[in-house]
């Protein structure tokens, strides 16, 4: 297949040009990072560097196309809201998950209290703050951080995901606001574990060291319907792999979700760490690192890499 843009006509399953768009595409990021801001609500994220960029996209025959900062670890952030939710489906099911979370988008910013107390008892889904504390106090009740962290290591093809302690210990310090939200849960009785150790979970969850390469490689587990294409085996069930990527798509960027999904149109997940991971189902898991956020927290330039790299390839889900 061939697409026509300014340079030339190109084949699109052409590995060569492919390297092109991606390389262009770091560019772009690179550009759009100068106009992004590092997190600084939790202390140890103000810590990244903005002018920090990275880029990998990862198919089955596992030679991955990477630019820039694709080896530096970071903290994974909110993208282990995919990891708990997979968890919960594995290990609670369906039925169960869905008894104590939404599935619907919310339009509000990822740590919002507003709609939690005044529209819905339960968090509206697995994507932002509330449900993914609302996912821990689940698991809470039949795992450890140690089977979670494993759990993780397999989901993401990286035995070398690690807790970062000091990012860990800073989230546990000032997360007040997530407080506020577990014991808000805890109020309205849906809450479905102790919420200190809840928290602590979710904490530790979202303070895991990945890099961009970890990220491609969860898109890729994605992208093969749960399997992992390299050893063959099945880490999650196809059919909640589709659940995922559905609330990834209509929630994975927050109050950006929408635009994002016209804009690039892949699954995504975001966190404030500065990682996006990105889906092409049957081909890619695409994975950016810039620590640059945009007003929406979500990273400025692996927004602006992934939408070049969308419009180019044709990857949008509805191309
Ligand atoms: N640990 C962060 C928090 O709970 C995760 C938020 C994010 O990445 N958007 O506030």
């Amino acid at each position: 297949m061939y697409i026509t843009y300014e340079r030339a006509e190109f084949d699109v399953n052409d590995i060569g040009e492919i390297r092109r768009v991606v390389g262009e595409a770091y560019h772009n990021g690179v550009e759009a990072s100068k106009h992004g801001r590092v997190a600084d609500y939790i202390p140890e994220l103000a810590k990244g560097k903005a002018d920090d960029f990275g880029i990998c996209m990862l198919g089955t025959s596992g030679e991955p196309i990477a630019f820039g900062d694709v080896e530096k670890r970071f903290s994974i952030q909110s993208i282990s809201k995919v990891i708990n939710l997979a968890a919960s489906l594995k290990f609670l099911g369906f039925r169960e998950t869905f008894s104590h979370v939404g599935m619907e988008p919310t339009g509000d910013t990822f740590n919002s209290i507003l709609k939690l107390d005044t529209v819905s008892d339960l968090p509206f889904n697995p994507m932002i703050n509330a449900g993914a504390i609302q996912i821990m106090s689940m698991l809470s009740n039949i795992m450890d951080f140690d089977e979670l962290l494993g759990f993780a290591r397999a989901f993401c093809m990286d035995d070398k995901i690690e807790l970062n302690t000091p990012v860990y210990l800073s989230e546990s310090e000032t997360g007040d606001r997530n407080r506020a939200i577990a014991y808000l849960l805890k109020s309205k009785g849906v809450l479905q574990g102790d919420p200190d150790k809840t928290l602590d979970l979710y904490f530790k969850m979202c303070s895991l060291n990945v890099n961009a390469k970890t990220l491609a490689n969860m898109g890729l587990l994605l992208a093969c319907r749960g399997q992992n294409p390299f050893s063959g085996k099945h880490v999650i069930y196809p059919g909640y792999i589709r659940t995922i990527k559905s609330l990834m798509f209509t929630c994975g960027l927050y109050d950006e979700s929408g635009e994002f999904g016209v804009m690039v149109g892949l699954p995504s997940k975001s966190g404030v760490g500065g990682g996006i991971v990105s889906t092409v189902s049957d081909r890619w898991g695409i994975g950016t690192f810039g620590p640059a956020l945009n007003e929406k927290s979500n990273s400025a330039g692996g927004i602006a890499a992934l939408k070049h790299i969308s419009h180019l390839l044709k990857l949008n889900v509805f191309s």
